[in-house]
C-alpha cells in the first residue's frame, strides 16, 4: 500500500517531531496486534484523521488503530458554554462535513465569524480577516468537547477503525531499517506493531 519511499518520509517526519530509533529484533508481530495505521492521541485532530482515513474508500482496506491515553468521555450539550474552543477555518468546516461531523455541531451550537481584527500590542499595526464584505464566514469558533464528541461518534461507527481508550503509549520504536515495523507499546505492557505511525502526541 505505501511504497518505501512513503513510508521513510512519514518515519523522517516522526522522527524530527519527536521519536527515538531503536532495534525491533524481539518484537512479536502476530496479526491481530499489527496495524496498517497506528494513530497515537485521541484529541481533535488524532480524531479527526482517524475518521478522515476511516471514511476514505481507497482505504478501506487498512485498519487504523487509535490509541488514547484518557477514559472515553461521554459528552451532554448544556446550556453553559466550555471556555476551550478552536477557532475552525472553512476548510476545515468542509473537511469536517466530509466525513459527517458537522451536521453533529451544528446540530448542537457553533459561532459564525465574519471579520477579525489582530492588533499587535506594541504598534498600530493591525490585520484583519474579511471576504466579500462579511458575505462570507472567515471562521467558526467550536467547543473542543463538542468537536471532539462530532469526529468520534462519526468515529466509533468505522469498522476498520479500532478506538482503544485508557490506553496511554508508553515508547514508540521506529526500527532501523525500512522494512522493520513500527512498534508501540502501551504502559499496560501491551504492544502494537504498524507500518505507519502518526502520533499528535510526544513519543519517545
Ligand atoms: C492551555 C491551552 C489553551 C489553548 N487555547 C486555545 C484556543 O483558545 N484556541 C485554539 O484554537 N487552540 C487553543 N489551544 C491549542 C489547542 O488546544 C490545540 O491546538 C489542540 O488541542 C491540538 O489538538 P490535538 O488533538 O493535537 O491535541 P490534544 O487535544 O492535546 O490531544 C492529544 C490527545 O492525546 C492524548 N494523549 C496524551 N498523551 C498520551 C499518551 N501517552 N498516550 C495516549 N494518548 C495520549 C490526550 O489524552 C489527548 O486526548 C490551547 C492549548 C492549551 C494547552
Amino acid at each position: 500500500m505505501y511504497s518505501p519511499k512513503m513510508l521513510n518520509f512519514y518515519r523522517q517526519l516522526l522522527a524530527t517531531r519527536n521519536a527515538s530509533f531503536s532495534t525491533m529484533k524481539n518484537l512479536s508481530t502476530s496479526t491481530e496486534n499489527h496495524y496498517d495505521i497506528i494513530i497515537a492521541g485521541g484529541g481533535m485532530v488524532g480524531t479527526t484523521l482517524a475518521c478522515t482515513l476511516g471514511k476514505n474508500p481507497k482505504l478501506s482496506n487498512n485498519k487504523v488503530l487509535l490509541l488514547e491515553g484518557s477514559k472515553e468521555i461521554k459528552y451532554t450539550p448544556s446550556e453553559k458554554y466550555s471556555n476551550r474552543v478552536v477557532a475552525l477555518n472553512p476548510s476545515t468546516k468542509s473537511l469536517l462535513t466530509r466525513i459527517g461531523a458537522w451536521k453533529r455541531i451544528e446540530s448542537v451550537r457553533y459561532g459564525p465569524v465574519c471579520k477579525l481584527q489582530v492588533w499587535d500590542a506594541l504598534s498600530d499595526s493591525m490585520i484583519e480577516f474579511e471576504e466579500d464584505d462579511m458575505k462570507k464566514e472567515v471562521a467558526f469558533i467550536v467547543e473542543n468537547n463538542l468537536l471532539l464528541h462530532a469526529v468520534m461518534e462519526e468515529t466509533k461507527s468505522l469498522p476498520n477503525i479500532n478506538i482503544i481508550n485508557e490506553a496511554k503509549v508508553k515508547k514508540c520504536n521506529l526500527g532501523m531499517n525500512i522494512d522493520d515495523l513500527v512498534c508501540v507499546e502501551l504502559e499496560s505492557g501491551k504492544s502494537f506493531t504498524c507500518d505507519l505511525l502518526v502520533s499528535t502526541i510526544i513519543c519517545v
